[in-house]
């Protein structure tokens, strides 16, 4: 029996549209259920109320442009620092484990936001991940993603991050949003091999996904020793899920948590509100709390035809041996522009679904064996011209990459829109705007 912390935050006045998959009633059902079988009178069980992140904190992790008043981020905020209440309640000893109910998600929110893509604003988990670090001298940490769609923005933010090991379990790219996560994702340069993607075929089911887990997450895991594991615990693997195709079940997502014994567990997507989630909430909270969850039992029977395991095991196999043969080839390079060292350029793109436009991103990282290195990364939003910054002193960063870090902060002020500076060991950001000049976010600023 473990004491587990829960934490409703169901967001009844955002939505994206009525009749959007992510809106007001998807955890409605899951909150009637949990009562019905009397679950939060379990004396393990301890309920706590949302919060709203600092805004702060919320830029520690990722640069908001043109700037966070641009964009209405309270219901955000709100699903943020309730995951954070969360974690203040673990690092307490007041917890042994915990899941955050909340909605909007976070896991495609990346390290830079332009607007809403895929249900997602603000990211959760790396708000969460930061906080941790900055308030309770957490230096490990691993991110498990099992929800059905590519954690693409969490893999964003800590892509240079050797601290942070972040693994992705979900429908292979080629066949869903967001069409990335393939095993040659393995990481910057400063931080190679702390990304893991694992792409799983249509239709894989309970015992596909737990080989999985079995085979490749759980070595990952055992072999970095975090000193804490977060769940992003998207539900729409279930077999009812109307966006994806895969096939796992209620008892599934139970045996999962009860194997991966997350410390914090996470709600990300989930879209058959009435047929899953009830039952998939309930499973994760049974386990969490060591509960039997054997009884839990959909209304609903599976109809999607199901990948056998004969089929899983060896592509499983083949795909671990195909991470392990990705060599990494950086091109690293001093560039007059950037302070002094070698930086590796990594272009990319981001599609927003919601509003439809592709981010142009432009990125580097500067080399370290020390740290994680100062990142640097240009964003523009076509067809506009304006072009936005985002500068990272990273967690644990060495004295050079601090300096780096602020003598690139200079000078872009002037070159760019808008530039976002995060110091992390120093829990400070920096903003500068063309029209309002400098502000800076404190640790202590209450509000946005
Ligand atoms: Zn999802
Ligand atoms: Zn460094």
């Amino acid at each position: 029996m473990k004491n587990t912390g829960i934490l409703f935050f169901p967001a009844f006045d955002w939505s994206l549209g009525e009749t959007h998959p992510e809106r007001e009633e998807r955890l409605l059902y899951t909150q009637e259920q949990l009562f019905e079988e009397g679950i939060l009178d379990l004396p393990q069980i301890k309920q706590f109320a949302p919060g709203m992140a600092p805004l702060t904190k919320a830029l520690l992790a990722q640069a908001v442009f043109p700037s966070p008043e641009h964009h209405d981020l309270d219901a955000h905020l709100i699903a943020a620092g309730s995951t954070l209440i969360l974690g203040d309640a673990l690092a307490k000893g007041q917890i042994q484990n915990g899941f955050a109910l909340v909605r909007p998600p976070g896991h495609h929110a990346g390290a830079t936001v332009l607007g809403n893509r895929g249900f997602c604003t603000l990211n959760n988990e790396a708000i969460l991940v930061n906080h941790l670090r900055a308030e309770y001298g957490y230096q490990r940490i691993a991110i498990v993603d099992t929800d059905v769609h590519h954690g693409d923005g969490t893999q964003d933010i800590f892509y240079h991050d050797p601290n942070v090991l972040f693994i992705s379990l979900h429908q292979d790219g080629r066949t869903l949003y967001p069409g990335s996560g393939f095993v040659e994702e393995k990481g910057g340069p400063n931080a190679w091999g702390m990304n893991v993607d694992i792409p799983l075929p249509p239709g894989t089911g309970d015992e596909g996904i737990l080989y999985a887990l079995e085979e490749w997450v759980l070595p990952r895991l055992q072999a970095f020793k975090p000193d804490i594991v977060i769940n992003s615990a998207g539900q729409d693997n279930h077999f009812t899920d109307p966006l994806a195709s895969m096939n796992v079940s209620a008892r599934g997502y139970g045996r999962i948590t009860e194997r991966l014994k997350p410390d914090l567990a996470v709600l990300e997507g989930g879209y058959s509100i009435e047929d899953a989630l009830p039952y998939v909430n309930l499973a994760i909270l049974l386990a969490l709390a060591g509960e039997d969850y054997s009884g839990v039992v959909e209304a609903k029977r599976p109809t999607r035809p199901e990948v056998p395991l004969s089929q899983i095991k060896p592509y499983i196999q083949e795909l671990k041996r195909e991470y392990d043969q990705v060599q990494a080839n950086w091109l690293w390079r001093a560039e007059a522009s950037l302070p002094g060292g070698y930086w590796a350029y990594i272009p990319r793109t981001i599609y927003y679904d919601t509003e439809g436009f592709q981010e142009m991103r432009y990125d580097r990282v500067r080399q370290c064996s020390h740290c994680g290195g100062t990142v640097y990364i240009e964003s523009r939003r076509p067809p506009f011209h304006t072009r936005h910054a985002l500068v990272r002193v990273p967690f644990a960063a060495c004295p050079e990459c601090r300096q780096a870090g602020y003598d690139l902060w200079e000078y872009l002020i002037g070159r760019m829109e808008s530039v976002t500076f995060q110091d992390q060991p120093g829990n400070v950001v920096q903003f500068w705007h063309i029209s309002k000049g400098v502000k800076v976010f404190g640790p202590s600023d209450p509000r946005p």
